[in-house]
């Protein structure tokens, strides 16, 4: 047991992963902005407070899990104003890297050890307790943060210092973008040469073609029966926040100078996309457009 832990943020993922840490034995504070996100997780037996300040009364951790960099600077500004010196702050939020770094040197600054521990796995994962984390922060902080991320996920990766988790996170969701565009322009290109959608499958799932993004998420239905497209392409991994981490990547990459063509490509075609209309779909729907149904 972790002692008292806070949770800030209590939306589609921080609900149900502050839900697995009460399964696990822990007493949990929380708090969000959404009355409908306090009563949720109300009902699985975190104790809501009134506030930030209130929730995090007592807690020698705090979990945030928030929508982008803005929301967790102010929490944790906010918070680390009354946090006793020694607290832990994990924040499990996706957001940008420079954020990120701010957010562990505001902890420094007032003797609180802090991980960035951003987590792939969507909402299913965050129910399941079967999250990857990807970890950025001192060998302190981690092995202190170790226990807590277990009753959260199944892969608790310690990518490095400071902001290591975000640039884990951001660099694998370029890759997913970038495969998820490659593997849907080669089913159109299939479906104008004639080829069926299973015979495609078939050769570049088992051949090297193969990746995440066909062998376990195909973009048209059929092959895959667990994937979104056979599910009129309900998310899963929505296409809005597929733009979000590819915008996250693109701005790494202005920041670093790294060239990321591809990157930049993709967050292009996401960004069209959701432009019209279908930031709420799964991100595989991306085929529709690539193939140019949303015309019509
Ligand atoms: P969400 O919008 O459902 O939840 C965010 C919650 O934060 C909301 O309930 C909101 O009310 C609350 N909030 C915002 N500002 C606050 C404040 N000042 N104080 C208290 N609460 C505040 O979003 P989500 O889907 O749970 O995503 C959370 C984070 O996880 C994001 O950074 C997202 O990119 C990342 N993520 C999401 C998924 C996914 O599949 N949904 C997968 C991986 C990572």
């Amino acid at each position: 047991m972790a002692g008292r832990i806070a949770f800030i943020g209590l939306g589609n993922m921080g609900g149900p992963m502050a839900a697995n840490l009460v399964k696990g034995g822990e007493t949990v504070s929380g708090f969000d902005l959404s009355e409908a996100s306090c009563k949720a997780a109300a009902a699985s037996g975190v104790t809501i407070s009134a506030s930030v300040r209130a929730a995090i009364e007592g807690a020698d951790v705090i979990v945030t899990m928030l929508p982008a960099g803005r929301h967790v600077i102010s929490v944790w500004t906010e918070l680390l104003a009354e946090a006793a010196p020694g607290t832990l702050l994990i924040d499990c939020s996706t957001i940008d890297v420079d954020s990120a770094s701010k957010a562990h040197a505001l902890a420094a600054e007032h003797g609180c050890l802090s991980l960035d521990a951003p987590v792939s796995g969507g909402t299913g994962g965050a129910a399941a307790g079967t999250l990857t984390f990807m970890a950025g922060g001192s060998a302190d902080a981690f092995s202190r943060s170790e226990p807590i991320l277990k009753l959260m996920g199944k892969r608790i990766v310690h990518c490095g210092d400071a902001g290591a988790g975000q640039a884990a996170k951001i660099c694998n969701n370029m890759i997913l973008g970038v495969t998820m565009a490659a593997v849907s322009e080669a089913f159109v290109l299939g479906e104008k040469l004639g080829l069926s959608h299973q015979a495609l499958f078939d050769v570049a799932s088992t051949s090297s073609g193969q990746c995440w993004s066909i062998n376990s998420y195909c973009p048209v239905p059929g092959p895959v029966p667990t994937s979104p497209a056979n599910h009129d392409y309900k998310p899963g991994f929505s296409a809005a926040l597929m733009l979000k981490d590819l915008r996250l990547a693109q701005e790494a990459a202005l920041s670093s100078g790294a060239t990321t063509p591809l990157g930049a490509q993709a967050a292009q075609l996401y960004g069209l996309f959701e432009k019209l209309g279908h930031g709420g779909e799964d991100f595989s729907a991306i085929i529709n457009f690539i193939r140019g149904e949303q015309a019509g």
